[in-house]
């Protein structure tokens, strides 16, 4: 018996059949197509599905179900995507219109609660209870798991540590809030900064740099660039601090950093575990771990089958 597991992308459809030890047995991806309509993607999905299945040696009957994540919220009570923006979809019936395709039992939830689940079923989390995944990308994502289960609260929403707010009145948030998390401490944010920086005439290893992401900011930070640590540094101080603010409030076992910024390690998990122990002070009785995800984008397809092993 199978699981399929579904990592609905803005650009990509990820797909994975995962035994039920959480094992990814075969892979495959495709484009997502979304300007093609919910239809077209779904199609996409039952074929990649079906691929999957044959080059396996499987057939749907062997797929016990499949479990989905949506970059975007999520009622998962009522099976609707409520608002997708990359995939253009607003209140659309996902559960219902897949599970009629694949004639499978199906799940759905949002693209970081899945990855904090696969991160606990097979990845840096695994042998913990209680986590805060936080996702560190154009924006921050988070998914709360607390005994197993992902918190969504009264809102459905779950955790959305990337819009708590760090400063009154700062920068200006795409959710209409401003000072929120992420626009001091994503990978956008990072590059912002240090472009900010340059063109008020610091110097750097990277200005001359035709390619500046926060991969080269990271890696400049690495090799001792005064600039990148500066920035570096301000985002995990930020990162560090509702890192805190979370641990007061709901006490993970352990804080999983995901996103291609955790991937630099050190370089930046030092800092953020640095001003974490800042930020809690005599309120951190014990260690508390702070880990890099370690499944990479094989979280979504690894957390999709763990949505769809509780079918
Ligand atoms: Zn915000």
């Amino acid at each position: 018996m199978c699981l399929l597991g579904i990592d609905l992308g803005g650009t990509t459809i990820k797909a994975g059949l995962v035994d039920i030890k959480g094992r990814l047995l075969v892979k495959g991806q495709v484009p997502t197509g979304a300007t093609e309509g919910a239809g077209a993607v779904l199609e996409r999905i039952a074929t990649l599905a079906g691929d999957l299945v044959r080059r396996q040696g499987l057939a749907m009957q062997d797929i016990k179900g499949a479990g989905i994540g949506i970059p975007g919220s999520v009622d998962v009570e009522k099976g609707l995507v409520r608002l997708a923006p990359n995939l253009f979809w607003r209140d659309f019936p996902l559960r219902a219109e897949l599970a009629a395709r694949l004639n499978l039992p199906v799940a759905i939830d949002n693209d970081a609660h899945v990855a904090a689940l696969g991160e606990m079923w097979q990845g840096a989390g695994k042998g913990f209870n209680s986590l805060l995944m936080v996702t560190i990308g154009t924006g921050i994502g988070s998914g709360l798991i607390i005994d197993g289960h992902i918190r969504r609260g009264v809102f459905s929403y779950g955790a959305e540590m990337g819009h708590v707010k760090m400063i009154p009145d700062g920068p200006q948030c795409h959710c209409g809030g401003r000072g929120c998390l992420e626009t001091l401490a994503s990978a956008t944010a990072m590059v912002g900064r240090f472009r900010e920086y340059l063109a008020a005439g610091q110097s750097s290893r990277l200005q001359d740099s035709p390619d500046l992401g926060a991969r080269e900011i990271l890696a400049a930070a690495a090799a001792g660039d005064e600039l990148a640590t500066r920035v570096v540094d301000f985002a995990a101080s930020y990162l560090g601090m509702a890192l805190a603010n979370a641990v007061l409030l709901v006490g993970p076992e352990a804080i999983i950093i995901g996103g291609g910024p955790a991937q630099a390690g050190e370089v930046i998990l030092a800092p953020i575990r640095k001003y974490l122990a800042e930020s809690l002070g005599a309120w951190q009785i014990k260690p508390l771990p702070v880990l890099a995800a370690r499944l990479g984008n094989e979280a979504g397809i690894i957390g999709a089958a763990r949505l769809a092993s509780c079918l």
